[in-house]
């Protein structure tokens, strides 16, 4: 292996999770949407370079590692509104009632 330390490179992993993470808490809050539609989205914000094909394989280990964000195995996506998929999105937290 002679690759220099990749120190401050990202990969595309890192990039389409960072694009993920922040439609889910941003656009999407709330919403639980499908690896298709997440694909699809993340496309949209990324740079052409990228290669569906890369980011459909990001987005399969995103699934199957969440991390902060949570996935859902059956759920409605919200966009494509297709029922029973594995969907990814990230709770909105729920609103304590005051204690009295
Ligand atoms: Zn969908």
């Amino acid at each position: 292996m002679r690759y220099p330390a990749p120190a401050t490179v990202y990969s595309v992993g890192d990039f389409v999770r960072r694009v993920v993470d922040s439609l889910l808490r941003g656009h999407c809050r709330g919403q639980f949407l499908c690896a298709r539609c997440l694909v699809k989205l993340a496309k949209d914000h990324l740079d052409k370079s990228y290669a569906t094909a890369d980011i459909t394989q990001v987005m399969e280990e995103i699934f199957s590692s969440p991390g902060p964000i949570s996935s859902v195995p059956m759920s409605t996506c919200a966009v494509c509104g297709r029922k029973k998929m594995q969907c990814l999105g990230v709770p909105v937290p729920m609103t304590t009632p005051a204690k009295p």
